[in-house]
């Protein structure tokens, strides 16, 4: 069954051992629990987008192995297009829900660059992680699944490698070898779509030395393997979502999670790394490619819905769209720049000899820089626009509406244009757009975009620049740095 509805897909994560914790407790049905429904339900519309035929184009493609339809996130992308098809369902996914769905992003993204990384390891150390991968790749894609990524461990001391760590578990590693496979211990943060997903891909954070090989592991995980307790984190704006009123959007909502490993079995045919330590660069560089180059369609699609969302504010509040003309360009102009960025990078990308298509480094890493940037003054153009009611602490409780004491005044002391009730709840997009739920990490989802910029620095033909430039100029004396003596 290379495709499920939502329905299905809901009653597959019931099956799951219950090892999600928030609040100090366990969370025994992500699917009903307030903190994790939500995201699940987005999760839904994607399986569900499958068998519409609007939609199905941009939500399946055809498996490169079995030639039959599968979800877009679990097949590999081996083509311009294909990658294409990974930032067009990524803009239609947040214009559906308005935040990320984190399930079928970071997972996908990585068997992708795995596929590379295997690839090279089995030709250069004949090891046999290729055919492992393939192996996971098709059993994913044949039982519908969808995965987490988890790269970015807890750390620790950010100036110290992993191996000079005073604790040795702040990043995941190989704890013992034993018959059959290894046993992993340590902490992966900040992981997104836990919840709604059935396994977990685990990869090295960073790019290691020798000292840090017991760091370099690739491997996959079912979410509820035995020793692994994820603990649920995202938070304060979520207190609204678990509020439940008619006043909360009622899609969306990123879950982020931490995973603490202790001492966890995973066998051989799930591990696709182990010790390689110079093969985790060139993991972080295939996968950057890949990711960076769709973020920017993430956002823009988020973008999408932050302009109707103020645009409906503004009608609202009895003002009409041309007054905010201006203001809504630049908003379009933000999310178009993203997009048309990691389109760009796709456009001058080239085929890995393993097949996989990898977009052009130095366009993804520029519109990483983007991302952590243009999206939030977006937000601040959708608050301009709206006007104190979007933003918190201006705001009544979904309770306070219920008073029968006061309720109905608080609802006429809103009304605009628009009725109190449909003013509050295009104010509580705005807000849940711009500060709360819906914001989905533009700063360091995806990677800081400090890192962005060191590659950015680092591809850069500076002098090549310099030169053109020189001869434009007709300058023929040579110009160099100055070398200042101390
Ligand atoms: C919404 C969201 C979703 C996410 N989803 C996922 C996910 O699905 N999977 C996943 O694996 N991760 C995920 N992450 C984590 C994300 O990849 C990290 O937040 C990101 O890589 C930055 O790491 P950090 O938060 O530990 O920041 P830090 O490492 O603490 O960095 C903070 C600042 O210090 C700088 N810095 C850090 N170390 C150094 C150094 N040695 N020298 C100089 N400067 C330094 C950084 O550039 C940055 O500016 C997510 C994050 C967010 C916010």
């Amino acid at each position: 069954m290379t495709l499920q509805n939502g329905s299905q897909y809901i009653k597959s994560l019931k099956k799951l051992r219950p090892n999600i914790y928030k609040w100090g407790k366990l969370i025994e049905d992500v699917t009903t629990h307030p903190a994790t429904r939500l995201h699940i339900q987005s999760v839904s519309l994607s399986y569900d987008a499958a068998f519409d035929p609007e939609q199905a184009d941009v939500f399946t493609t055809n498996s490169h192995f079995s030639n039959q339809k599968a979800h877009r996130w679990n097949t590999l992308m081996k083509s311009p297009e294909d990658v294409a098809g990974n930032i067009r369902m990524k803009r239609a996914q947040f214009r559906k829900t308005g935040t990320c769905q984190g399930a079928t992003c970071t997972g996908w993204t990585i068997l992708n660059a795995l596929w590379a990384v295997t690839y090279e390891t089995d030709q250069e150390l004949t090891t046999p992680y290729h055919s492992r991968l393939e192996k996971y790749l098709r059993y994913v894609e044949e039982n519908s699944l969808v995965l987490a990524g988890a790269i970015t461990d807890a750390k620790g001391h950010r100036a110290l490698k992993p191996s000079q760590q005073k604790h040795k578990d702040s990043n995941l590693h190989i704890s013992k070898i034993v018959p059959g496979g290894i046993i992993v211990r340590g902490y992966k943060a900040q992981i997104c779509g836990v919840a709604a997903v059935h396994e977990i891909l685990c990869v090295p954070g960073n790019a290691y030395g020798e000292s840090d090989k017991d760091f370099a592991l690739a491997f996959a995980v079912p979410r509820d393997v035995q020793g692994l307790t994820i603990v649920e984190t995202r938070r304060p704006s979520d207190t609204r979502d678990e509020e439940d009123g008619w006043d909360s959007p009622k899609a969306g909502a990123i879950t982020q999670a931490y995973l603490l490993f202790d001492d966890v079995f995973v066998p051989e045919d799930r591990i696709f790394l182990q010790g390689e330590y110079a093969y985790a660069g060139k993991f972080i560089e295939y996968f950057t490619a890949l990711y960076r180059s769709a973020i920017g369609a993430c956002v823009a699609g988020q973008g999408d819905i932050l302009i109707g969302a103020a645009i409906n504010m503004a009608r609202a509040n009895g003002l009409s769209r041309k007054i905010f003309q201006d203001k809504l360009n630049q908003m379009a102009a933000n999310n178009e720049v993203t997009f048309g960025l990691g389109l760009g990078a796709i456009l001058l990308g080239n085929r890995h000899p393993s097949g996989v298509w990898l977009p052009d480094s130095l366009l993804a890493h520029v519109n990483k820089t983007q991302v952590a940037k243009l999206p939030y003054e977006t937000k601040l153009l959708a608050q301009d626009i709206s006007g104190g009611i979007a933003e918190t602490g201006c705001f009544p409780s979904y309770a306070d509406f219920q008073s029968s004491e006061y309720g109905q005044h608080l609802l006429h002391a809103l009304a605009a244009d628009a009725d109190g009730e449909t003013r509050a709840r295009a104010a509580r997009l705005v807000e849940w757009l711009t500060i709360g739920g819906g914001v989905p990490g533009c700063m360091h989802g995806g990677g800081s975009p400090d890192g962005a910029k060191l590659v950015v620095r680092a591809l850069e033909p500076w002098e090549d620049y310099a030169a053109s430039a020189l001869k434009i100029a007709g300058i023929t004396t040579e110009l160099k740095d100055p070398i200042i003596k101390k």
